[in-house]
């Protein structure tokens, strides 16, 4: 594992953050988490492009720096020697004496590369528990931004019931997990939440509708309720890091049959072929 602080690599322990730092005070930064297979990042552009799109909505001016983003990126997968592993990319609005208004210094950087969280393959394998969760995060939830407090109490309130994630539910339809997109699969189609304010544009997500075009299955951008997830013949969620994981049971039930379904698989299988084809 290797971390970076504004312009220098360092030891992933080394206690790099002042206190005056915005992110550690207020928040007020965002983020992107990169996962690397055999030394290569898949899909940084999209991951790149997600970045300079939060930054400019907190009003952070980056889009220059993109080229160098993706250059440090790539230097500090080099340094790692890592060749699976997650890079945590976080740009703030700088160190300065704390006050709500912005500062006129320089954002600040930081980044971690380390070994790729490895999934549990028996989670893969058997599907995952989920609950609902009143979605109790604010307007801006399409920013990748560090304030994850909701999501942080909710996912908890996940593992406590003894599940893996929580489905966020706000105004009677689900809109995504604590820090995955949903999906779910009726009569042969895979239905998620459109593209809003409301959700975090997944770069999985993206990749799934690619995977699902590539299959000729029809993918329908629907909002759909907490009862059609439970009616659904099956259920998934994504992430960078948990790629596409089969939900079994929401709520103390089975969803179908209670085990991954046969669209999610297939889905699972060409989604490795874009990961192979890097
Ligand atoms: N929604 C939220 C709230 C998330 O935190 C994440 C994970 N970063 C996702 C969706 C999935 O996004 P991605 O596929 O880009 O990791």
């Amino acid at each position: 594992s290797i971390a970076y602080s504004n312009g220098q690599f360092v030891d992933l322990n080394e206690p790099v953050i002042p206190v005056e730092e915005r992110g550690h005070q207020f928040g007020d930064g965002v983020y992107e988490v990169i996962r690397v297979y055999q030394g290569k990042p898949f899909m940084l552009k999209e991951h790149l492009e997600r970045l300079i799109r939060s930054a400019q909505a907190i009003k952070l001016p980056i889009e220059e720096r993109l080229t160098d983003y993706e250059h440090l990126i790539l230097k500090g997968i080099e340094k790692s020697g890592l060749s699976d592993c997650d890079v945590y990319i976080q740009i703030t609005r700088g160190i300065s004496p704390r006050n709500h208004l912005f500062p006129d210094v320089p954002v600040s950087t930081t980044m971690t590369v380390k070994p790729s969280k490895m999934l549990n393959p028996e989670l893969r394998e058997h599907g995952v528990k989920a609950i609902f969760h009143p979605d109790e995060r604010w307007a801006n939830c399409y920013i990748k931004s560090l304030n994850l407090l909701p999501n942080i109490l909710s996912k908890q309130a996940a593992h406590d019931a003894g599940c893996f994630e929580a489905i966020l539910v706000r105004d009677g339809f689900v809109t995504e997990g604590t820090s995955s997109n949903v999906f779910i699969i009726q009569d042969g189609k895979v239905y998620t939440t459109p593209l809003s304010k409301q959700i975090l544009p997944g770069i999985t997500r993206m990749a799934v509708k690619k995977a699902a075009e590539n299959l000729d299955i029809p993918f329908i951008e629907e909002k759909f309720t907490p009862e059609q997830l439970k009616q659904a013949d099956e259920v998934f969620i994504t992430s960078t890091t948990s790629e596409i994981l089969p939900v079994v049971h929401i709520e103390g039930e089975q969803i179908g049959d209670g085990k991954p379904g046969e669209i999610t698989k297939s889905l699972y299988k060409e989604f490795k072929t874009f990961i192979k084809s890097l």
